[in-house]
């Protein structure tokens, strides 16, 4: 089986899933049919022409059989290039291919992409990791046809998760979550949500209206005097607003978020 879209490389696989409790899918996808198998491919083995099969799964932690969709890694592999191309930085895999065993085991949700072998974490190798480098990378996921594309919170290290989701996410232009703010008695604003893929905390960028002020990433958040409107992104796709006074549980539009807000330039220097 060929990886990456030209032929170059390509590897044996073996019809499965494997008979082993890892192994065992039991969501409404059928599990992947070709696996390989670390033993006889070893895992130096090129998939892509810059990725050997090691950096596309945990070594250690999985176990003999791996599942990759070629589609996912010929994007991940475009991805890289064209983020190379334009910031001369790379890219580090985080979390590739996880078997429903392994995947359980490290609190990520059921049926998650990572078991089918077409999500791929991972963050730039310069460590940067603010709003307007996330949605760069958001963008190039989407551009290479990743359907499904989160981005995580600085606090926990960050990364961004792009895949290929045959089903849920990103259906009718919605993304597949659910997220909501709460104001609490103090005024003071709380970010939740559900349904998401559990990998740590969504990305969280709070802006208002009504007053000049920079946005503010985290959890929870305090308006300042004069705001007439909070409004927060989560994840860098859904976008949440509430006029200042609201109260109780405000849902987000979990629609594609608007517009990246103006990246690459920087804001004159105030004074
Ligand atoms: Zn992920």
């Amino acid at each position: 089986m060929c990886f990456d879209g030209d032929g170059a490389h390509c590897l044996p696989v073996i019809p499965g899933p494997p008979a082993d409790p890892d192994y065992q899918y039991t969501g409404r996808f059928p599990a992947p049919a070709r696996w390989i198998d670390r033993d006889r491919v070893g895992d130096g083995a090129k998939v892509a022409a810059s990725f050997a099969l090691k950096e596309l799964f945990n070594p250690s932690a999985e176990g003999r059989f791996v599942a990759l969709s070629p589609s996912a890694v010929s994007a991940l592999q475009r991805v890289r290039d064209d983020w190379h191309q334009r910031t001369g930085a790379g890219l580090r895999i985080t979390s590739g291919f996880r078997s429903p065993g392994r995947n359980a085991a490290v609190g990520g949700v059921a049926n998650s992409r990572h078991t089918y072998g077409d999500a791929f974490d991972f963050k730039p190798t310069t460590g940067q990791w603010d709003q307007p480098t996330r949605l760069a990378m958001l963008q190039l996921c989407k551009a290479h046809g990743f359907n499904e594309r989160l981005a995580y919170s600085p606090a926990k290290g960050g990364h961004v998760h792009c895949a290929m989701d045959p089903g849920q996410a990103w259906r009718d232009g919605k993304v597949g979550f659910d997220a909501w703010i709460v104001r609490a008695e103090d005024g003071s604003w709380k970010a939740e949500w559900a349904g998401l893929e559990a990998e740590g905390e969504p990305a969280l960028v709070w802006r208002v209206e009504g007053v000049e002020a920079p946005p503010v990433e985290g959890l929870t958040f305090t308006a300042p005097e004069g705001a007439s409107k909070v409004l927060l992104t989560v994840a860098d796709v859904a976008f949440c607003e509430a006029p200042i006074d609201a109260t109780g549980r405000i849902p987000c539009e979990t629609n594609a978020a608007p517009a990246a807000p103006a990246p690459a330039e920087k804001a004159p220097a105030s004074k």
